[in-house]
């Protein structure tokens, strides 16, 4: 579903600290002020935005031709209760429930034995042992929080900065990791990054939107909560807090924004290759060389920084003037993430934050949150000991010939694209045969032996971790790929296309009804698991895939005029989308969604390609479960995210905008002029 991120340059450990916060949701049925409570939903063009259950009125009259993802989902969208905790809830979530059932048997089973068992049922039980959380109290993080408190010069700043051991745990201002080479994928790339916004996104600060205030209120809840529990009144912890958001507005200026980051020149922005010696010459307040040295990047024959004018203005303001604001900057991070670990009065304080951002309510339980930890700071071992104790490999060697099918099925597709030139054709089918298949889970994983939580306590654990991760990203530094090695976590209910492997990840998470069972029949499996696969390939060739080449790398292989011609259709794609109000004035941004909705439309036709293969094929089953496999209900603050942040359209729009663009789903369901589905021929947008 989604195709690798461009923004995740981030240290290893930091980017699972901050992931994860997102799946904390919530207690305490929080008073916000309503997000977009005045906000009209209804009026959306030329469908109505049926992932939100509260447009879903008995008045509706369902029809495939009219509204086909209404007409099959209505039933069950407008019965189903977002569960507790959650922002959403449709089959992805159900898949994953799935998955914290079968994986919650391994956590809880005594007689298993094993290092990595040894690791996750360690962190398990330490994360459920509440009885010592709660005697300790906020005590874990009071030496940390009293050592920042007492920096008092710019000096002082660096040398804690520059400390590992100090600053366990503490959120980086900027820092160093590696991660693949874009013009070399073969090798690593040492980075350079900014340690990010609190507010998430450098837009919020040039003009806050309605996402950038829930953020606000949220982690200020937070922050007032925690610092009150070392002793800060509301005002000073609100003053501490404005100071910071603040600084970060200055640092906004000269940065990307998230739109930036979904853009399709975004590699050739961020690809900036320098020294050490001349990021040192950028930045030369900032302790570069000492962060080097002491993180284990010094050697880096080349530091790759992302956003050098980011950079110089983080430089300007690293002054002793700025001092107060920077030492915010780290201690209302670190009690961030130390609300995670802390006794339960922090946990609530970090739920609530969650609950006011993603609009959710309730909270999930011990268990549940438990393991969504165990998955997101110990994914290799989880993933290992899931593997050994459910046998997948039949699964495994299925769902490979599956996506070989697929692949098969793409070479027809690229070679009937009469658009294309025979060179450019020729170069497309050999990126196709080169794509690497990561089916369900991988042969060869990281050696987790060096990490040992013997009795360390919770927060112990979570240091041994990071300092276990620093150590891993470091040793890569100049070093080569190991492509068998996957990034990706296999237990998440998803699927992934790599640019710089060009590898598919269709991976065991997924796995579940109604993507994937035993017994599933043709139609179901291509309208579920295949269309997955579907999507995944033609990542490949979607605008930012387009521009790497069957090694990964980035590397133009176009000619000039069949190049032109890809982005004119894309560009045809992007209005179309433009053209789609979700409400009364609320237009989908075409721009944003271009690459999944290529993606998800190259997937329906190279699957409905094998379908025309397949005697008696009955394409209303197939449709059908196409247009399950997106039934989904939202929170509004969760459907205005995916408009403002997210490359993926609207569950809705991912099933009526993709089926209208093929002459199958006219004929099945008689689609004609004038049908809410009809779109004129000369009209339909799909770019392959
Ligand atoms: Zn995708």
């Amino acid at each position: 579903m989604k195709n690798a991120s461009f923004k995740k340059h981030v240290r290893r450990f930091a980017s699972v600290a901050l992931a994860g916060q997102m799946l904390l949701l919530t207690l305490s049925g929080c008073s916000l002020k309503g997000f977009n409570k005045n906000i009209d939903t209804t009026g959306g063009k030329p469908w109505i935005c049926s992932d939100l259950q509260e447009n879903l009125t008995p008045d509706l009259v369902l029809s495939p031709v009219d509204d086909f993802h209404l007409y099959v989902n209505y039933d069950w969208a407008s019965k189903a209760i977002i569960p507790e905790g959650y922002s959403d809830y449709g089959v992805h979530t159900m898949v994953y429930e799935e998955t914290v059932k079968k994986a919650t048997a391994i956590l809880t089973d005594d007689s298993l034995e094993g290092h990595d068992i040894e690791l996750v049922q360690s962190f398990y039980n330490n994360y459920l042992d509440w009885e010592t959380r709660n005697a300790l109290g906020v005590t874990p993080a009071q030496e940390r929080f009293d050592d920042i408190v007492s920096i008092n010069s710019i000096e002082e700043y660096s040398k804690f900065i520059c400390d590992p051991k100090r600053n366990s745990m503490v959120p980086d201002l900027v820092f160093f990791s590696n991660d693949v080479d874009f013009s070399n994928s073969d090798s690593y790339a040492t980075w350079l990054n900014f340690g990010g916004f609190y507010l998430g996104d450098a837009a919020e600060y040039k003009k806050r939107t309605e996402q950038g205030d829930r953020y606000y209120e949220g982690l200020l809840s937070l922050n007032n909560a925690m610092l009150g529990r070392f002793g800060y009144s509301e005002d000073d912890a609100k003053k501490m807090f404005d100071e910071v958001i603040k600084f970060e507005g200055k640092v906004a200026d000269s940065s990307l924004t998230s739109a930036d980051y979904m853009g399709t020149d975004i590699v050739d922005k961020i690809n900036n290759v320098y020294t050490l010696e001349e990021v040192e010459k950028l930045a030369p307040n900032l302790p570069i060389k000492e962060l080097a040295e002491n993180y284990g990047y010094d050697e880096a024959s080349q530091i790759i920084v992302a956003e050098p004018k980011q950079l110089e203005r983080l430089n300007d303001l690293y002054t002793e003037e700025n001092l107060e604001a920077l030492k915010g900057y780290l201690l209302v991070r670190y009690l961030r993430v130390m609300s995670r670990w802390l006794d339960n009065e922090a946990l609530e304080a970090n739920l609530s934050a969650a609950n006011i951002i993603f609009g959710s309510e309730g909270r999930q339980s011990d268990e549940q949150l438990a393991f969504g930890f165990v998955r997101e700071y110990l994914t290799t071992p989880m993933d290992k000991a899931y593997v050994e104790y459910y046998d997948c490999s039949e699964t495994k060697e299925r769902i490979t010939k599956l996506c070989e099918n697929i692949i098969d099925s793409y070479r027809e597709v690229i070679s009937g694209e009469d658009w294309l030139s025979e060179e450019t054709r020729k170069t497309a089918i050999e990126k196709l045969d080169s794509i690497k298949i990561n089916a369900v889970y991988p042969d060869k994983w990281e050696d987790y032996s060096d990490l040992d939580f013997t009795g360390l306590s919770l927060v112990e654990s979570v240091e041994a971790m990071e300092d276990f991760y620093l150590a891993l990203d470091a040793k890569n530094t100049n070093g080569l790929v190991d492509k068998d090695l996957w990034t990706v976590d296999i237990l998440e209910a998803n699927a992934y296309y790599a640019p710089t492997e060009n590898s598919i990840n269709i991976i065991l998470g997924l796995l579940g009804d109604p993507f994937y069972y035993e017994g599933i029949s043709d139609e179901e499996l291509y309208g579920g698991i295949g269309m997955v696969i579907g999507h995944e390939v033609c990542h490949a060739f979607d605008t930012n895939g387009a521009q790497f080449d069957k090694d990964g790398n980035y590397e133009f292989w176009w000619t000039d005029d069949d190049y032109k011609a890809f982005t004119s259709r894309a560009e045809k794609l992007i209005k179309y989308y433009d053209k789609i109000e979700v409400w009364k004035g609320q237009s989908v941004i075409g721009k944003n969604v271009q690459t999944e909705a290529i993606a998800d439309m190259g997937g329906m036709k190279a699957v409905l390609n094998i379908a025309a293969d397949i005697d008696g094929f009955d394409y209303d089953k197939f449709f059908t479960a196409y247009s399950i496999s997106w039934r989904e209900i939202e929170s509004r603050e969760s459907v205005y995210n995916i408009l403002t942040q997210d490359p993926h359209p609207l569950c809705y729009l991912r099933v009526n905008s993709v089926v209208q663009q093929f002459q199958e789903f006219y004929d099945t369901y008689g689609v004609k002029e004038g049908d809410g589905m009809y779109l004129a021929p000369e009209d339909r947008v799909a770019v392959w």
